[in-house]
């Protein structure tokens, strides 16, 4: 040591560390017994010199357990990202899931003190937020409401599915692996571009058990292609079953060319399957609605059982359906020009800081295999790429976006509250430009 002081004296005070904001923050997850032992073996490595005195911080928190997944600032401009666990919740749900972290009457009824439906209240919203819809059933996720309506309506039939319609989800599940590991068969029917009635019509027979449309929410066909509406579908005499993928309950102007529940149910689905974390902006859930018949049979499979959501994700859903102001609508029709304000403001205040960063126009997207085409007009603050990784690695994690060797912060998908965590992050980073 230059200082001529043996480190091992420089080993900082119990106190001192436990008065660190990180250190609070995790003796009030983790209880301060735990974090305080934490902070001792830390110390003792330092005063054997196994680590150096600076080093005793980050060692104590890297010996405590971990709390789950960390909560991160989406500056991607990517409005529901899969890795960043798509759909932000509602105030609302956060309230509603809080209140049933305990006890609940989830399946009671506490007026007759008698055994209810099980998250009734959130079937009677889901139910009522679409009126099309006869009944209503809630899953894990968009997936399992497929594989539950496949085993259900079509374990020893077929399911008439268009060639231009087998897709993949995302990280290597693909729709029909997952609809004929049911039992179900899949009768393919048309090409990858195109497909008509006809072709159903030729496909449709005894041994139907539905006709299946899928929309291509990841992606898009341009060019010679044609497919086949819902109620052109609807006409030809045998249940069809729409996934559509993103959870739009009714239209939204601003996304022309996703389905909503409520006009494919009106153009004669028999079950419309979604997801309740993407344009819902809910919890991970899958969302089953339909005639009152289809959804019984579904409801009443033994399967159904293994593909029941727990009372937190019930909660969380009834939270979204009673505040639809959700994160999700926030961010997608956030207004340009108020979002390159607030981007400036940033701008202004690193100035004020000492930093110089640019305000650029930004691309957002809807991600979570949404709307793809569909480009939303934003701001962002540019900064040098090498941000990226100390600002990822942060405390709060922000993640940005690169492109051609800058560091893009859209603030769209940050909730405004969270401007000043932004600006604390950037300033951690060590400045030399
Ligand atoms: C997202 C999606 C799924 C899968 O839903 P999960 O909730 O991720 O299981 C299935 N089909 C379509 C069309 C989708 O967009």
């Amino acid at each position: 040591m230059s200082d001529g002081v043996d480190p091992r004296r420089r080993v900082p005070r119990t106190d001192a560390l436990l008065a660190q904001p990180r250190l609070v923050a995790a003796a009030a997850n983790l209880g301060r017994d735990l974090v305080k032992t934490a902070v001792r073996q830390a110390q003792d490595r330092a005063r054997r010199g196994e680590i150096t005195p600076d080093e005793v911080p980050d060692v104590a928190l890297a010996a405590l357990p971990s709390t789950g997944p960390r909560a991160v600032l989406n500056a991607t401009g990517v409005v529901l990202h899969t890795n960043l666990g798509r759909a932000a919740l509602s105030d609302a749900a956060m309230v509603a899931m809080t209140a049933a972290a305990g006890h609940t009457d989830v399946e009671l009824d506490l007026s007759t003190g008698r055994r209810a439906r099980r998250g009734r209240d959130t079937m009677a919203a889901l139910a009522a937020a679409v009126p099309a819809a006869e009944a209503v059933h809630v899953v894990n996720n968009g997936a399992a409401a497929l594989v539950l309506a496949a085993t259900a309506l079509a374990a020893d039939a077929e399911i008439v599915v268009s060639r231009g319609e087998l897709v993949e989800i995302g990280d290597g599940f693909r729709l029909p692996d997952l609809l004929t590991s049911t039992g179900a068969r899949l009768r393919e029917v048309g090409t990858t571009n195109r497909t008509t009635v006809a072709d159903y019509a030729a496909a449709v027979g005894p041994r139907t058990g539905f006709v299946l449309k899928v929309h291509p929410s990841n992606f898009r066909v341009t060019g010679f292609t044609s497919a086949v509406p819902v109620r052109r579908l609807a006409a030809l005499g045998v249940p069809v079953v729409a996934d559509i993928g993103s959870g739009l309950l009714a239209p939204d102007p601003l996304l022309p060319d996703e389905p909503d529940a409520a006009s494919t149910l009106r153009d004669g689905a028999a079950l419309v399957t979604a997801s309740g974390d993407k344009l819902l902006g809910g919890p991970q859930a899958g969302l089953l609605l339909g005639t009152a018949e289809m959804v019984e049979r579904l409801r009443r499979h033994p399967l159904a059982r293994a593909l029941r959501v727990d009372k937190l994700t019930l909660a969380a859903l009834a939270g979204t359906l009673g505040d639809r102001a959700t994160p999700t609508r926030g961010a997608l029709h956030a207004d340009a020009a108020a979002l390159r304000e607030r981007t400036e403001r940033l701008r202004d205040a690193l100035a004020g800081d000492g930093r110089k960063v640019e305000v650029v126009p930004s691309v957002a997207v809807v991600g979570g295999g949404g709307a793809p085409g569909v480009e939303l007009d934003s701001w962002a603050l540019s900064l040098p790429e090498r941000y990226a990784a100390p600002l990822r690695t942060g405390d709060p994690p922000v993640l940005g976006r690169v492109a051609r060797g800058r560091l893009l912060l859209d603030l769209r998908c940050v909730p405004e509250h969270a401007d000043a965590g932004v600006r604390a992050a950037v300033l951690a980073v060590p400045g030399d430009d």
